[in-house]
């Protein structure tokens, strides 16, 4: 029997359209997949809470799903590049095989495999598909990598389709022996002191089957109307693929095509364009942050880098914990803090009310989301918290700032979202539940709503916070 070849699973977690995988098993051999739990890997940026209950879920999807096929998931922890050099020795593998990664931790892993597995005279194969287009592909006329997302999208959609996806192996060949596997159970990514993941549990099923349950989903009943109802937090209205995408439990390729398809059979062309056009945000994040290493922990812009935010726990706590009395805002942390994920407009909200009305650092929030999103993904949570906050490429100008109030009554009109995820406030009519400190003290009573008792009172004041904001932003202008 031919030695095996290693296949190194990190965030690509299905077994469809896997060019690493395909590659392994292509010759025949036997192949070892193997997960390897490092967790110092990615340092300030190790995986955060709501992803480790994510990946525990996904782990063990893959793996039923390889021993549907013959195999199975090998789960080991340490250092990554030494636990993979080990056991290449260990099963005598003749090669590993995985697929590159684009966060700035990851690359001197991957240079550093590549010469340890040389020096052992193992071959160390590297592959795409996490992303439609490598960040090194899609440069500007002058070399250089696009700052600003419509001459970047223009040039991806020059580039023409994208590749068809593939279907998973129907069998892989497994090895003589099975290296031994550790425990998942013993990794402790499941809370249970306090089991805070109730939520999640109810409204996830991580992993490849799961993901292409919610594409079916997507394309059958939602896309249609996704070019509005994608700005309505109370609707089912956007794919919720991102922790699937996040986890690569589906591959940008499959979700391409199936919308594409999708497109063309329903007539629901419109939805498709604005959707796919999301997907080239996200390649457009992942190609900020390969070209931009430090886009995590710090200003795009230079200029943005002396901005005055401000201490303050007290707002941060707040914040946190959904209640800084702007109802809209309550209703998307504790979305976030309920479910792991909260919808796109509510995000930029929530981001636009810590960073501008409370002047707090983006880079608390985008710590605060990096813990608690079952999405969390490096690029695309760095550049969105840098693109609210001004200071990133193709920004939002700091200037705009956002109303909670307005957004809640233009986006939440009903206030639906806010009712469910806000129930203190469920009694007050759509007229007064955006802004309940305004409302009528007859109509607050008859809710049952005792600002600062039941649900408290605003912790600022829009218009000052405004003003202040504006101030914050004129003295990094003047320096
Ligand atoms: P859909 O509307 O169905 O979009 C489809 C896919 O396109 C998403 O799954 C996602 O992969 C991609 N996408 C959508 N919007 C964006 C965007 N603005 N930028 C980049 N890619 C996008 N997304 C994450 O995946 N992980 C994060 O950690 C993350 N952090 C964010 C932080 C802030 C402050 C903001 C404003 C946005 C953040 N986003 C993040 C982007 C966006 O909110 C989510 O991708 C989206 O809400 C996921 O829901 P969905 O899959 O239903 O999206």
């Amino acid at each position: 029997m031919s030695r095996p070849h290693l296949l190194w699973l990190r965030r690509d977690l299905r077994l469809g359209d896997h060019p690493a995988l395909e590659a392994a098993a292509a010759p025949g051999a036997p192949v070892i997949p193997v997960f390897v739990h490092d967790p110092g890997l990615g340092g300030t940026w190790a995986l955060g809470a709501a992803s480790r209950w994510w990946l525990d879920g996904s782990l063990r999807a893959l793996d039923a799903a390889l021993r549907a096929r013959g195999s199975r998931l090998v789960l080991r922890s340490g250092l990554a590049v030494d636990t993979l050099r080990a056991l290449a020795r260990e099963t005598k593998a003749s090669a590993v095989y995985f697929t590159r990664g684009y966060e700035p931790f990851i690359k001197p892993v991957e240079i550093a495999l590549r010469d340890a597995l040389a020096e052992d005279g193992v071959e160390c194969r590297r592959f795409g598909g996490h992303i439609l287009n490598e960040p090194e592909d899609v440069m500007n006329k002058s070399g250089e990598p696009f700052k600003v997302f419509t001459p970047y999208y223009k040039t991806v959609l020059a580039r023409g389709e994208p590749r068809a996806p593939k279907p998973a192996p129907e069998t892989l060949a497994a090895p003589k022996t099975w290296p031994k596997s550790e425990n998942l159970d013993s990794w402790g990514f499941q809370p249970t002191k306090p089991d805070w993941a109730g939520g999640m549990r109810a409204a996830w099923t991580p992993g490849e089957a799961g993901a292409h349950a919610r594409l079916q989903e997507f394309t059958t009943a939602i896309m249609r109307g996704y070019g509005e109802s994608r700005n309505m937090p109370g609707q089912d209205g956007t794919s919720r693929l991102s922790p699937h995408l996040a986890f690569g439990e589906i591959s940008p390729h499959q979700v391409w095509m199936a919308v594409s398809a999708a497109a063309e059979t329903a007539g629901a062309s419109g939805g498709a364009e604005s959707y796919l056009r999301e997907i080239v945000w996200r390649e457009f994040s992942y190609q900020l942050l390969f070209h931009n290493p430090r886009l995590p922990d710090q200003a795009f812009r230079p200029e943005f880098a002396p901005f005055p935010f401000v201490e303050d726990s007290a707002g941060l706590r707040a914040w946190r914990r959904g209640r800084t009395g702007y109802p809209i805002v309550d209703a998307g942390m504790r979305q976030l803090w309920q479910t792991g994920w909260m919808h796109n407009r509510v995000r930029m909200i929530v981001a636009s009310f810590l960073i501008k009305h409370l002047l707090i650092d983006w880079r608390e929030g985008e710590r605060w989301f990096w813990d608690t999103l079952v999405d969390a993904d490096l690029a695309n949570n760095s550049s969105s918290w840098q693109w609210v906050a001004g200071s990133g490429a193709d920004a939002a100008p700091y200037f705009r700032i956002f109303n909670p109030v307005l957004q809640g009554e233009k986006f939440d009109a009903e206030g639906g979202y806010i009712r469910r995820f806000v129930p203190e406030l469920a009694g007050l009519a759509p007229e007064h539940i955006h802004a309940p400190w305004n409302a009528p003290p007859a109509a607050l009573a008859k809710a049952g709503v005792r600002l600062g008792r039941t649900y408290p009172a605003p912790i600022v004041d829009h218009a000052k916070a405004r003003a202040r904001a504006l101030a914050a932003y004129e003295k990094i202008k003047q320096a």
